[in-house]
């Protein structure tokens, strides 16, 4: 085997965890140079400057090629893929490589809080970052972000972002009021859309990696509207342990989902409060609702983050909270939301899997197949019996309630659908609704029809009936 063959084959052993292969098959290694002295040198292209995974892919490029006798140094230069045109070029977006939605069901739950410390973060983390205020009923943006504002100019037939810490903004406000102080605007459905495309495709963004819409709240027409101006990769969605109804959540991950736009993560901002005297975690709104969201819809990425003085005091002051506090506890839980979003988008982007997809056979049993092309057959009654909802499994307990002799034999599906990038729905005969994550149609490797099986994450799947 060559040098450069042998280089190639060790380098083969680095696996990207979010596209689960090597980063020689997908490509990332480029312009491999090794010299006359063994000295090894070669670019690492990766999808994101954000990867949050960088720092350890460098340091098993250099293990595992120390273990070949003959080379030297090794240099691993770090790059990103060039940022590629989206669908509308000719536009301000048109090199935006993500546009990423920041949605909630209601006001005032943190979800403007949320979008800028979130664009901060990416930021801090290489990326080059914009945010777009939606919405247009509250314009926080100015608030969140103390920019120095002095009126919006113009460059060509483009609107100049305001800048603040290297990440670029705009918002309606800042178009509204000269001053930058916005005002709520009374406005219908098709001017809200109308006003939102005009600035947001007016601004001439650049070459941004990811613009992070912070959206209007709700998840009625004129959220859909918004939604739809755009080709948006994913959409997290922000909600509060009091509010984090189900059905709230569920209803905006529906609404995204008519977009086949995917969820990639659910924030339960205020969640709890850390108390500074006692140092103790009062759930003031209770608990348990991130468990549910994983244990139910099969949600991969779900944050807490506790109401926090200091949050709200530099929010209002406009000084987002990770970027004066960067080695704080609740700038380390965006962090964690931020690295998700970049490992969640790369995913998407770069998998060639394809979504998994449940029917109803002519001969009575669900057909599903995995994203990995595995291919099962259920029972209808049996998977009916094994729906883990509300009203089938005790919240607080986690026993039992839906009886197996509740369920009739002849139990068939109505509809089956999709939810997210997460869950099958089905709609049974007898009336009931169920969500199952993909995870917990995890099947057997053999692919028979024994119906799905709980791994060892899933242990807390009922027994099987
Ligand atoms: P929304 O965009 O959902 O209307 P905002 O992000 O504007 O909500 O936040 C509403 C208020 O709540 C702001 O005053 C903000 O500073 C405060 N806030 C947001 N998140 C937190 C938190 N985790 N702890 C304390 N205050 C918060």
């Amino acid at each position: 085997m060559d040098r450069k063959a042998q280089v190639l084959d060790k380098l083969k052993g680095v696996i990207d965890p979010d596209l689960g292969k090597d980063i020689v098959t997908l490509g990332f290694v480029k312009d491999l140079n090794i010299d006359d002295t063994g000295n090894v040198s070669f670019n690492l292209e990766l999808t994101t400057p954000a990867c949050p995974v960088k720092d350890q892919f460098r340091a098993s490029c250099e293990e595992l090629l120390g273990e070949l006798d003959w080379v030297g140094d090794v240099a691993v230069t770090m790059t990103a893929q060039q940022r590629k045109k989206p669908a509308q070029s000719g536009n301000g977006l048109s090199q935006v490589r993500h546009i990423i939605a920041v949605a909630s069901c209601k006001g005032g739950v943190g979800k403007s809080t949320v979008a800028v410390n979130l664009a901060f973060t990416l930021s801090r983390m290489g990326a080059a970052v914009g945010i777009f205020d939606a919405d247009v009923y509250g314009p926080s943006l100015p608030t969140l972000v103390n920019a120095p504002f002095h009126g919006l100019f113009q460059d060509g037939d483009s609107i100049i972002p305001v800048e603040h810490d290297g990440v670029k903004l705009m918002s309606f406000a800042y178009a509204a009021a000269p001053q930058g102080e916005g005002r709520p605007a009374i406005m219908r459905g098709p001017m809200v859309s109308q006003v939102i495309n005009q600035l947001l495709t007016g601004t001439g963004w650049g070459e941004l990696d990811y613009l992070i819409l912070d959206m209007p709240p709700g998840t009625g027409d004129i959220q859909l509207t918004v939604a739809q101006l755009v080709p948006m990769s994913a959409a997290v969605i922000v909600t509060t342990p009091q509010q984090i109804s189900f059905v709230d959540v569920v209803k905006g991950v529906e609404m995204f989902d008519q977009l086949k736009i995917p969820t990639i993560a659910v924030v339960e901002n205020m969640s709890y409060f850390m108390c500074g005297n006692c140092d103790t975690r009062h759930e003031i709104f209770g608990r348990g609702a991130r468990a549910k969201l994983i244990n139910q819809y099969g949600f991969r990425n779900s944050f807490e983050i506790p109401v926090d003085a200091e949050i709200s005091a530099l929010g209002d002051n406009g000084t987002p909270i990770v970027t004066v506090a960067p080695d704080s506890d609740i700038a380390t839980r965006y962090r964690e939301l931020a690295e998700a979003t970049v490992r969640e988008i790369s995913r998407i982007a770069n998998s060639g899997d394809a979504k998994p997809e449940a029917s109803y056979d002519p001969d009575g049993k669900i057909s599903y197949r995995a994203s990995d092309g595995t291919e099962a057959r259920i029972d209808p009654a049996e998977l009916r019996r094994r729906c883990r909802c509300a009203h089938c499994i005790d919240e607080m307990t986690g026993d039992q309630i839906l009886q197996p002799e509740q369920v009739p034999d002849d139990t068939t599906p109505r509809q089956i659908g999709t939810l997210g990038n997460y869950a099958i729905t089905i709609d049974w005969s007898d009336g009931h609704s169920s969500i199952y994550p993909y995870d917990a149609l995890a099947f057997d490797a053999d692919g028979d029809a024994d119906g799905p099986v709980a791994d060892g994450d899933r242990a807390d799947l009922p027994e099987r009936v």
